[in-house]
């Protein structure tokens, strides 16, 4: 355990822990940010971002990210590698267990994201921003006229594949069954739509193209019939959910069903001086920009926390 109590310890760097670090390094709070198991968060393994606000011919995901942090170094933010394993959010300090290592904080601001879930397979990784995607905002806009596919069953599966459609020439929605988890609404506009065709009951066994570094199909494998297929396309976009970073948190804040923390105005938690924000707390908007406005937002609490009740 080290003696010395931090004033912030913003656990993720992602675009909301990052924004939150930047604020909380200006108040002179010498933040320390933990970078979690995927430094830089969900930008890091994008390509072009386009939708960031200032950046009128778009920015590399990472080096956007990488701006965030120098920028939260210039005013004196700390990073350290290592997770979280356990967290005492009873005790003041809190306690926060990175395995080897104990620290203190008097206030914690979670900005562990939300990691998409993928299938496993070594060549989708492999092919992870080279046509493999879990984003259809941030890369949608590579496949103008392009045949895709989307893989998933629910709401952000239909999401996506009607996203796509604005782009892509033909979309075709891969789902392992024949029951959708999707809302009706959004299950029919997706049958409805021309550019969509739909095909149940497969599942990936192979993403092409891994020598040529890029995309160039799928290999299938119908569940019922066993049969073997390939559908060529240029870009595979996973629509199989996210898991929020938070389990480490489970009966100490409050979680809705599927694990996101429940924040209350935004960001606090139902612990006083522990904030959340970002996608490990937002399941509706989840955009490197509101992740940014959330992370803003909770540094902000932390200093009025540590002006209340002193450092
Ligand atoms: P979800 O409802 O849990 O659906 C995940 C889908 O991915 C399921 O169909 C599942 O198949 C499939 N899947 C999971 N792992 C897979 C794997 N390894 N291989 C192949 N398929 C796999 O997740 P979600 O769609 O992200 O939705 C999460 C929540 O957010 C829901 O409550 C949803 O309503 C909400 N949401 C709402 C909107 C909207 O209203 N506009 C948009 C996005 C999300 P199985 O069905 O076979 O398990």
């Amino acid at each position: 355990m080290t003696d010395t109590i931090r004033d912030t310890v913003i656990l993720g760097s992602g675009c909301a822990g990052l924004t939150a670090a930047i604020y909380a390094a200006r108040s002179n709070l010498k933040p320390l940010v933990i970078e979690g198991h995927e430094p830089g968060g969900q930008l890091a393994i994008t390509t072009l971002v386009e939708n960031f606000p200032g950046f009128p011919e778009g920015i590399q995901g990472p080096e956007l990210i990488d701006n965030m942090r120098k920028q939260a170094s210039r005013f004196g933010a700390e990073f350290q590698l290592g997770h979280l394993v356990t967290a005492d959010l009873s005790k003041r300090p809190f306690q926060l267990n990175l395995g080897k290592e104990k620290i203190q904080a008097r206030t914690l601001i979670i900005a562990s994201g939300a990691s998409a879930r993928w299938l496993g397979l070594p060549s989708e990784q492999a092919l992870i921003g080279h046509g493999v995607s879990s984003c259809a905002t941030c890369d949608g806009f590579f496949f103008n006229g392009q045949e895709i596919a989307v893989v998933g069953g629910g709401d952000s599966a239909m999401e996506e594949a009607l996203f796509l459609t604005r782009f892509a020439s033909k979309v075709t929605l891969l789902h392992r069954r024949e029951q959708f988890r999707a809302s009706p609404i959004m299950l029919d506009r997706t049958i409805a739509h021309p550019k969509i065709e739909i095909r149940t009951n497969v599942v990936i066994e192979e993403v092409l193209g891994v020598d040529e570094k890029e995309v160039k199909g799928v290999r299938l494998r119908d569940t019922v019939t066993g049969e073997e297929s390939t559908l060529p396309i240029a870009g595979l976009f996973l629509g199989i959910g996210h898991e929020p970073n938070a389990k480490m948190f489970a009966g100490q804040i409050d979680l809705d069903e599927d694990g996101y923390i429940l924040t209350k105005d935004y960001v606090f938690t139902r612990v006083p001086g522990v904030y959340a924000c970002g996608d490990v707390q937002d399941r509706r908007y989840r955009q490197a920009i509101t992740a940014a406005g959330s992370g803003c937002m909770a540094a902000l609490e932390v200093e009025k926390y540590l002006e209340e009740h002193g450092r």
